[in-house]
């Protein structure tokens, strides 16, 4: 059926058959048509006679690529005869009734059991979690609240912060904190965690002291102990950079 001229000559036929006679047209037509005709729907749905005349619908014929059977779309409006031709670009097979509420079925089985088989594995991907976020709390005290560690030499001020932003995400934030409540004092100043804040305070004080701005003896000084263990999250808040002059008068007190 590749000649040109015998694929003409098989649509007029068909065109009498279906279009002039029996008003009933084939899928397979209604693509040739689309291709050769701009507007489709001008072609094939004729308006009836006068004023504001209805589109005159036609039967579709259309072949089950599933079980072959031949159907028809009874008097298929515009916007089918418009899918068939859409079907046609998507390469979507036709399907006759029975085949199409076959495969839906089939879908629908396929789609329960693959939600019911999600819902058997809910509890283990939740125990998964809380592993993950025991074990990345766990590296985060081995790390970040272990005076033994220290931060390596190249690591930029900005990007120690980042760090233990970063690593701080999906851990105990309250076993974390209960950590450092439970530290001896003299650990944790010699943590990464507190050198870095320490650190950064000092940094965006301009490394001056926040009272009288002396450049020398400066130390990052608590300004409430409530949120102890929480300096990450509440640095700006609690924590001062001061002189040792002005230290001591907090401390004398
Ligand atoms: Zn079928
Ligand atoms: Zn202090
Ligand atoms: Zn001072």
């Amino acid at each position: 059926m590749n000649d040109p001229k015998q694929i003409k000559a098989s649509i007029l036929e068909r065109e009498k058959r279906y279009i002039g006679l029996t008003e009933n047209i084939s899928r397979e037509l209604i693509i040739v048509l689309a291709q050769t005709t701009p507007k489709i729907v001008g072609g094939i749905f004729k308006k009836s006679s006068g004023k504001g005349g209805q589109f005159h619908k036609h039967d579709v014929e259309i072949i089950c690529s599933i079980c072959n059977k031949h159907s028809t779309i009874e008097k298929a409006t515009i916007a089918e005869v418009q899918l068939c031709i859409q079907n046609e670009r998507d390469q979507t097979p036709d399907m006759c009734t029975e085949c199409s509420i076959k495969i839906q079925k089939e879908y629908e089985t396929r789609m329960k059991l693959k939600e019911q088989q999600w819902e058997k594995e809910q509890p283990k991907r939740e125990q998964e979690h809380l592993l993950h976020i025991e074990k990345r709390t766990d590296d985060f005290i081995k790390i970040y609240l272990n005076p033994k560690m220290s931060w390596n030499k190249g690591t930029k001020q900005y990007h120690r912060l980042q760090e233990l932003y970063r690593s701080s995400v999906s851990t105990k934030q309250e076993q974390i904190t209960e950590y450092i409540k439970n530290m001896e004092y003299n650990d944790f100043l010699n943590t990464p965690y507190w050198i870095a804040i320490a650190m950064q305070v000092k940094y965006k004080a301009g490394f001056a002291c926040s009272l009288c701005n002396s450049l020398t003896g400066l130390a990052t000084h608590h300004k409430t102990y409530d949120r102890h263990g929480k300096e990450l999250s509440y640095w700006k808040e609690d924590l001062i950079c001061l002189c040792n002059v002005c230290h001591k008068k907090f401390h004398n007190k």
